[in-house]
């Protein structure tokens, strides 16, 4: 056995129970507070030594005093040179991006688990680059300044800002804070994505800034459309927009008005895809209106389904299940022979096989012919962890209904 590295002496141990234990040496990052055997004079936010109950060293990790999620993991080594290591994982969430991210200024910088920093949330918007802190370990000043900086040196942004989530604070009992800027004089940018041009805007008024997990589905889905078009839950335009080039009329739908408001403002940035082309947006529930529309017999050549999480955890999963039927039911009702469904789910706890069979149920139960044509997940910049499932939460099935 190699000695034991003097840094993992120094700081606090938590010991975890077998359960605990065995879910780390399984490859997961997280142990649950149920599962957390001592954290005995361990401050909030503290960086930890994992033992398990014998005092065996399994890694190290951030503590939270406050989430469910007790410990997140950050090496199963030794860190004797956190600032070091933060400063490391950033240059390798920054590196990894230059590979695999295409034809876009917006993409996620760094996401949490999946780049091995737990509790940052790093989104960049051309020249602007948005901050998000999730937890206590992430919030201590020394943690912030050496992110700020590292970001700020290696992407030269003209602008940070941070936002906040006032409920992520409550839960982790940290002090409220105000959203703002960390760095530079705006907020607000455009960036391009797939050629197409889209209003940001971290901290006024509404939230505008596209979700970025889609942007791969976005070309895919676009790859696919003509005709008629109707985009379900649509907020500021995303699939609308990039539909719009092959498309003779496009169709979003959205119960918030504000979302509709910047998708108006998103199209008039971009006169030469929409140009020709009628745009409408609608304000409904679009529960109502899918069935109103599919009651009324309208027909389409697309239909994109994006709702929000419907399983917010595992109880919901029932409903949530109901509710992806009704709406990829009344969509395929509305499909013309060889229209294309894009049907999506953001929902972690509605498995992939899950969401098939749904799609699936509604087909038989329409007695429409459904053919995969891609069966597609969240954007590269939002990397998944095969031991991490939680990472891997977006299901985007494009498929083509024959007859
Ligand atoms: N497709 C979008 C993202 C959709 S997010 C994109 O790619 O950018 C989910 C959207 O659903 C939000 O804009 C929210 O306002 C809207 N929404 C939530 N419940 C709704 C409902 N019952 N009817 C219509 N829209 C709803």
């Amino acid at each position: 056995m190699p000695p034991k590295p003097p840094a993992t002496l120094g700081i606090p141990a938590v010991q975890v129970s077998r359960r605990g234990a065995s879910r780390l040496k399984d490859g997961h990052v997280w142990v649950y507070r149920s599962d957390v055997v001592s954290a005995d004079g361990v401050d909030p936010g503290a960086l930890v030594r994992v033992t398990d109950e014998r005092g065996k060293f399994l890694g190290t990790a951030f503590y939270s005093s406050a989430s469910q999620i007790a410990i997140r993991l950050i090496s199963p080594g030794a860190v004797p040179d956190l600032a070091g290591l933060l400063r490391a994982r950033i240059q390798a969430a920054i590196a990894y991006r230059e590979r695999v991210v295409k034809d876009t200024d917006a993409y996620r910088v760094v996401f949490s688990e999946a780049d091995f920093l737990p509790g940052l949330i790093v989104d960049r918007y051309n020249d602007l680059l948005s901050l998000q802190i999730l937890t206590q370990a992430m919030d201590a000043e020394p943690m912030r300044e050496i992110a700020v900086s590292e970001l700020r040196e290696r992407l030269q942004p003209a602008a940070i800002a941070e936002r906040v989530e006032p409920r992520v604070r409550e839960l982790e009992q940290l002090a409220p804070r105000a959203s703002g800027l960390i760095q530079g004089e705006t907020s607000s940018t455009v960036f391009t994505m797939n050629g197409v041009r889209f209003h940001y805007s971290a901290l006024e008024g509404q939230k505008t800034g596209a979700f970025l997990d889609q942007r791969e589905n976005y070309a895919a889905a676009a790859r696919y459309a003509r005709g008629e078009a109707l985009d379900v839950f649509c907020y500021q335009g995303g699939f609308a927009l990039h539909l719009a080039a092959q498309c003779s009329n496009v169709t979003g739908v959205d119960s918030s008005r504000p979302a509709l408001e910047v998708a108006d403002r998103n199209a008039a940035l971009n006169p030469g895809l929409t140009q020709g082309r009628e745009m409408e947006w609608i304000e409904a529930n679009a529960f109502d209106l899918l069935r109103d529309y599919a009651d009324a017999g309208r027909q389409y050549d697309m239909i994109v389904l994006d709702p929000p999480a419907f399983a917010k955890s595992k109880q919901h999963l029932e409903t949530a299940l109901r509710g992806y039927k009704e709406l990829n039911l009344r969509a395929l009702k509305m499909l013309r022979p060889g229209g294309i469904l894009v049907s999506c789910s953001c929902s972690y706890h509605v498995s992939s096989a899950d969401f098939l069979e749904v799609v699936a149920q509604a087909g038989r139960d329409v007695h429409r012919n459904i053919r995969v044509i891609e069966h597609r997940t969240q954007a590269k910049d939002h990397p998944i962890l095969l031991n991490v499932p939680e990472t891997r939460y977006l299901k985007c099935l494009i498929s083509c209904v024959s007859y």
